[in-house]
């Protein structure tokens, strides 16, 4: 389960060209390949064989069933931390610590430990086996583990910031809700702004185009786009995951276009060309602050909504739950089950802005750059093929879940587009 302060910044942060399930090579990337003779390279994976077909049939939908499985098995723990008195138990042992701050911040720290290792099994089996499985994995389990570790100690040590607030709030006046979201404005824009500087870093290594002639033909790009100061990184993704990906990330200075090793090492220039255009036009159209704008939204929704019942529920379990009050601090695995609940329901309303951003976006690609339908399409047809991602999912599972188009619309999209 992602608590709220991850769902909140996953959903500012990710402007993500592709769709979470995407990406998939076999074969450890060779890190220097050239870009240009990638296409014409005898390659097992692209374009696609019988045998990957069907494994990208099997991936498709493991990855459906499992969006629903995950969020099922999330829910459930989480009621079993509330409904044994575990959570009313870690607040208590948390409230040895004199100071009431640090006090909240122990029990977080506690909580989310005990969330981590009650989840871990599913996790290793979802997010390191089954990686493995279909070819993905590109780290050993220390490896994996260490660095799903950092990441739930960045966790613990960001979590405290928003909840002590809200906790806060709860206490002092009944519109927490609005004055919280209000607060949390600040917040996500100082996260995004910092997460690709700070955070970002500690996994991965970001540096400057190496390949001088697709920096420059990158550059003329912007030059074009009228946004020739931006930065372009390079990230070592295959570090972790043979997956292809691209995204814009960050705010004021540290607003950047990232492509993935993967992406250089099997695209040729002309299809990283279109990638680019597409990426510059989430930079040039704002999307970040648009899709903002629409989180702080449903994010005030979600917790009004949240405030209207959740009270009650805990007076009618309160014997069981140890706690009779929300702005006890115990009652956190309960908003977050709330919180999670009600945001899955909004799941559509911000995927459907984000198609829209996409489709924009891959409208600009096209004007910006001279490549043809055929290249761009096939931009799209490897990110299918290499992430194993269907490229014609069911119209309800793009409805609610992605936040892409349907690969197999965008390359018609983009085939017709010159004509
Ligand atoms: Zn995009």
């Amino acid at each position: 389960m992602k608590n709220i302060v991850i769902i909140i910044l996953m959903l500012c942060c990710s402007t993500v060209l592709y769709a979470a399930d995407s990406s998939v090579v076999e074969t450890p990337l060779v890190v220097d390949a050239q870009i240009d003779s990638v296409a014409t390279q005898s390659n097992s994976i692209y374009p696609m064989s019988l045998e990957r077909k069907e494994k990208l049939t099997s991936y498709s939908l493991f990855n459906n069933i499992w969006r629903f499985t995950d969020f099922i098995i999330s829910i459930i723990i989480l009621f079993l931390i509330l409904f044994t008195g575990l959570s009313a138990k870690l607040r208590t042992y948390a409230e040895k610590i004199p100071n009431k701050f640090f006090a909240l911040w122990g029990f977080i720290v506690l909580f989310l430990a005990l969330e981590y290792i009650l989840l871990l099994p599913f996790h290793v089996y979802r997010s390191f086996l089954v990686e493995g499985e279909f070819g993905f994995m590109n780290q050993t389990f220390i490896e994996w583990f260490s660095e799903d570790l950092l990441g739930l100690g960045i966790n613990m040590l960001l979590m405290i910031v928003p909840i002590f607030f809200l906790y806060k709030l709860i206490k002092a006046t009944k519109y927490w809700w609005l004055k919280f979201t209000i607060g949390a404005i600040p917040f996500i824009v100082i996260m995004i702004v910092l997460a690709p500087i700070f955070i970002s870093p500690l996994f991965n290594d970001f540096i400057d185009l190496e390949n001088k002639e697709l920096k420059s033909e990158i550059h003329s790009l912007a030059e074009k786009a009228g946004i020739e100061g931006s930065d372009i990184f390079q990230v070592n993704t295959s570090k972790q995951s043979s997956k292809i990906n691209a995204y814009v990330t960050g705010m004021f200075n540290s607003k950047r276009i990232v492509l993935t090793d993967n992406l250089i090492n099997h695209f040729t220039t002309n299809e990283i060309k279109f990638v680019m255009g597409h990426e510059m036009g989430h930079y040039v159209m704002n999307h970040i602050w648009k899709t903002l704008i629409v989180i702080i939204i449903v994010l005030a929704l979600a917790l009004w909504l949240t405030g209207l019942t959740i009270q009650k529920f805990i007076d009618r379990f309160k014997s069981r739950l140890k706690f009779d009050s929300l702005s006890d601090h115990a009652s956190l695995p309960l908003l977050i089950i709330y919180m999670s609940f009600i945001m899955f329901m909004f799941n559509p309303v911000i995927n459907s802005l984000s198609r829209y951003h996409e489709h924009q976006s891959d409208i600009y690609g096209m004007e910006v750059t001279d490549v043809d339908g055929e290249e761009a399409a096939s931009a799209f047809d490897k990110l299918s093929v290499y992430n194993l991602a269907d490229p014609n999912p069911h119209p309800f599972i793009v409805f609610w879940f992605h936040s892409h188009p349907s690969l197999q619309d965008r390359m018609e999209f983009v085939r017709q587009y010159r004509k």
